[in-house]
């Protein structure tokens, strides 16, 4: 048994109608880039991400094709791995909710509630589309109260249908977030859920169909199948084994640390994902994120426009570390972010090559051309080195603080403050003033040093972040102090050390 503390995080599952665009990748590489830091900082980390396969619209698209449902989402899940991979999304598990292991856990989760009698048949009344086959709620209509899809008549037809008793538990859920002000992230979502949705009254949630047949099927009355919440909400559990012969990892990672989740649906992850738990007597998860969105183009984005591409050519056009610095330090705490390829232009160009790619390749530069690629600390010090010291030694304090707050962005921004002070500090020391003077040597050996020294504690932090860049700088400056615990400390880069041939890091990238 590791008695390292464990930490739990995931992303929604996606649903892969079709291929995963940049508001995706915003969201997974947020995760990713908590799960690394975690990781960094010693926690037993598992990381979840996945698919939510089912329903008719998928079903829709499968028949439009002449393939099976199945077969239309393996290409697409095939195509979300693949860029997952291109990300570097260093995942534990990819859930998908057509995984055998999944359908049996919601099965047994949907027959358990039922039993209890917090699942009962009742029926369901909606607006119906009789040749899109599709149930609408009045708000999803078009302009003229049609089908949103083929703009005919719709008619009001009832039915039968499972329902799930949210009312039971509205007391238990209110009296849960009021007592857990931190559960909810950014805290005014809080707010909004208990104002609007919780304290009016929770309706009883409709979780079966019969009218389409992708999905779970309901195992003791078999033309129902699950309807979308119970199926998709139960693979935070499923994926750790719950209810199946080797329940470990579930007994070990559960209950969730955090769910990292779009503000869209951070009302199923309030409310009745805390109530199916309160129902299956489980622990309820530490945290929900609702994050912001990465608007792309302003909201105008377009395939015929031709002013967004897959996220693929982002990263071979400009690297993976651009696309995953841009959308981290884009989007500030629950706020919505733009996405769009001259802001990303800009944001490499600014940060990635003039400050950080800058930094590393005029430092290293430096000491191949003074020192033959040497770096020893001498140890002339002056006051400018002690408040340099001291602004890179704070970053540990800003780093933790601002993880801990979900602040990404600001936390990232922090760590290129430390890269913008060394070059400053190289600014104001003139190395190449000093290496006029031969009495001067031992203090520009020192500058170097400090520099160097501060590049690696800053870039440490940088490894939860752009991981690719992080390990180039580390191989560059030639050093394998890169733990968590080695960037509290000033002074534990090598003397004597030779650093290698410096590489650039970032082109700055010429617009059309
Ligand atoms: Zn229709």
């Amino acid at each position: 048994m590791s008695d390292k503390k464990k930490f739990y995080i995931t992303t929604p599952i996606y649903y892969p109608s079709d291929n995963f665009h940049i508001g995706h990748c915003y969201t997974t590489i947020i995760a990713d880039a908590i799960a690394r830091y975690k990781r960094l900082e010693g926690y037993d980390t598992f990381f979840l991400t996945g698919t939510d396969e089912h329903g008719q619209k998928i079903q829709k698209k499968a028949e439009d094709k002449g393939i099976s449902p199945k077969e239309y989402v393996d290409v697409i899940v095939e195509n979300a791995k693949d860029l997952w991979k291109s990300l570097g999304i260093s995942y534990d598990k990819f859930i998908r909710t057509t995984d055998n292991e999944h359908v049996l856990a919601v099965q047994k989760i949907f027959k358990k509630l039922y039993d209890q009698g917090d699942i009962y048949k009742g029926e369901y009344k909606g607006l119906y589309c009789t040749p899109c086959e599709s149930f609408w709620t009045e708000s999803q209509l078009d302009e003229n109260g049609n089908c949103p899809d083929c703009h005919r008549e719709v008619h009001e037809v009832s039915e039968e249908a499972y329902f799930f008793k949210l009312s039971k538990y509205q007391k238990r859920l209110e009296e849960f977030l009021e007592s857990n002000p931190d559960f909810i992230q950014p805290i005014s979502r809080k707010n909004e859920m208990l104002n609007n949705f919780i304290k009016p009254g929770l309706e009883d949630l409709c979780v079966s169909r019969t009218s389409f047949d992708w999905g779970i099927p309901v195992t003791f009355d078999d033309k129902h199948v699950v309807y979308v919440w119970i199926d998709a909400l139960s693979n935070y559990i499923s994926a750790l084994g719950y209810l199946s012969e080797d329940e470990s990892l579930f007994k070990k990672y559960w209950p969730a640390d955090l769910h990292i989740v779009g503000k869209e649906i951070v009302r199923f992850h309030t409310i009745i994902w805390p109530i199916m738990l309160m129902a299956l007597d489980l622990p309820l998860p530490k945290q929900v994120f609702g994050h912001g969105w990465l608007i792309i183009n302003g909201g105008k984005i377009s395939k015929s426009l031709g002013n967004y591409k897959d996220p693929r050519e982002y990263i071979s056009l400009y690297g993976v570390d651009a696309v995953r610095y841009f959308v981290l330090r884009e989007v500030p705490f629950g706020n919505d972010g733009n996405f769009s390829e001259e802001a990303l232009i800009n944001r490499t160009n600014a940060d990635l090559a003039n400050v950080l790619g800058n930094l590393v390749n005029r430092t290293i530069g430096m000491i191949n051309k003074y020192f033959d690629g040497i770096v020893i600390d001498k140890k002339i010090n002056e006051d400018i080195d002690t408040e340099l010291i001291n602004f890179v030694l704070s970053l540990k304090d800003k780093i933790e603080d601002n993880m801990n707050n979900l602040e990404i962005s600001v936390a990232l921004d922090s760590i290129f403050e430390v890269y913008r002070r060394c070059n400053k500090y190289i600014d104001e020391t003139m190395p190449w003033i000093l290496a006029k003077d031969e009495s001067k040597k031992d203090r520009l050996a020192t500058v170097l040093y400090n520099l160097i020294e501060s590049i690696r504690i800053a870039t440490v932090y940088l490894q939860a972040f752009l991981p690719d860049t992080a390990k180039k700088i580390f191989t560059q400056i030639n050093t394998d102090k890169i733990d968590y615990d080695s960037a509290s400390t000033f002074g534990l880069y090598s003397g004597g050390t030779k650093v290698n041939t410096p590489e650039v890091l970032f082109k700055r990238i010429e617009k059309e």
